[in-house]
């Protein structure tokens, strides 16, 4: 019993959810000596669903491993390719499987959506009792997250708030994947430096006051709700998506090339442009895009994103404009060096 409560301690030790993942199939394998416990995420929007391991321990807790957070979606397996774990999760239900090992399948879920299956490899299916402790383990972990989410995530569209934004900066800004607290506790092979370039995108949908002027804020509210969702389908699944407040939105990313970001944000533009949103009909965006820079700030990161999409609605909106390219083009004097002089 008190193996029990230290496990569950553990679990709920961590603010990092990276972390928090590594933590739950620990305990279960202190708890049930399995052969292997993993957890499975899926990523990517409807249509194009994929398993990300999350995290995956062996009996022994020597062995451990997880796909790279940075994985190209292509590069993951697709859900029918674990037709079991598919059935668990889009079930909503446990599946056990007899076999050589046979394994015992748990629905992940937040907020009554299936987000990814726990997976418990023995020599035989769990037995009732021991699907219990899962069970209930499961609830603490679920709360737990619900918790997280509370004070990190914004309410209305459930993208993360400033609060993680400096850390998150630190995070793609270095290419490594997961927070320094969960770095120290955490042997992690997922922490492998990211390939590529890291980019800022600050997102203000033009002339909102008139949306709710004319259709009231409910329905201004709702218009934000389906940006969010815009969002996440036009950005990958490791990109760090924020609501500053109001209807301003930014993008953290993590690019192969400087292109990239670029090509992300115009298509989230264009994504928004022939979006018919109910009731209001038509809107659109302006973008500004800044690349993070060696020794970056979030501050002056943010500042020249910032410089970029003011240019952007002073110069026509439903634009992107990138602030080193309006710098070079001569449309905007790079203060950046200026201003970290006054700093010293
Ligand atoms: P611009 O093209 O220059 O950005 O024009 P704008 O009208 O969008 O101007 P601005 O970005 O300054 O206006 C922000 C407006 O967004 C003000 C406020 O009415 C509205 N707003 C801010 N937060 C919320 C919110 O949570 N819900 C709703 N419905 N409206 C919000
Ligand atoms: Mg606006
Ligand atoms: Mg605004």
């Amino acid at each position: 019993m008190s193996r029990l409560i230290e496990q569950i301690a553990e679990l709920t030790a961590f603010r990092d959810r990276d972390a928090l993942d590594f933590s739950l199939a620990s305990a279960l394998r202190e708890l049930l000596r399995p052969e292997s416990i993993a957890i499975y995420r899926v990523v990517g929007a409807a249509g194009e669903r994929r398993w990300l391991l999350r995290s995956r321990v062996g009996g022994s807790g020597a062995e451990a491993a997880a796909d790279s957070l940075w994985s190209d979606l292509e590069t993951l397996p697709a859900l029918a390719a674990l037709p079991h774990h598919a059935l668990c999760l889009q079930g909503s239900r446990i599946v056990p499987l007899a076999g050589a090992p046979a394994l015992t399948l748990f629905p992940l879920a937040a907020d009554g959506e299936a987000m990814g299956v726990l997976e418990v490899r023995a020599p035989q299916p769990l037995a009732g009792d021991a699907q219990q402790l899962v069970c209930a383990i499961l609830r603490i972990y679920r709360n737990f997250q619900g918790l997280l989410d509370y004070s990190e995530r914004d309410t209305l569209t459930g993208l993360l708030n400033r609060k993680t934004f400096d850390e998150c900066f630190a995070r793609i800004a270095a290419g490594a994947a997961g927070s320094a607290e969960g770095a120290a506790a955490v042997p992690d092979p997922r922490r492998a430096a990211a390939p590529g370039v890291a980019a800022m995108g600050v997102v203000d949908i033009d002339h909102f006051k008139r949306v709710n002027d004319s259709f009231g804020h409910l329905i201004g509210d709702e218009v934000l709700l389906v940006l969010s969702r815009l969002m996440r389908a036009t950005f990958r699944h490791h990109d760090g998506l924020f609501r500053f407040g109001g209807e301003e939105f930014v993008v953290l990313m993590r690019c192969r090339a400087e292109v990239d970001a670029c090509v992300a944000l115009e298509r989230l533009r264009t994504a928004v442009e022939q979006h018919a949103f109910p009731r209001v009909g038509h809107i659109t965006i302006s973008a500004g895009l800044a690349r993070v820079r060696p020794g970056d700030t979030p501050t002056a990161c943010f500042e020249r994103a910032d410089q970029a999409i003011y240019y952007a609605k002073q110069n026509g909106r439903n634009r992107l404009c990138d602030y080193d390219e309006l710098v070079a083009q001569g449309l905007l004097a790079d203060r950046s060096h200026a201003s970290d002089l006054e700093l010293f």
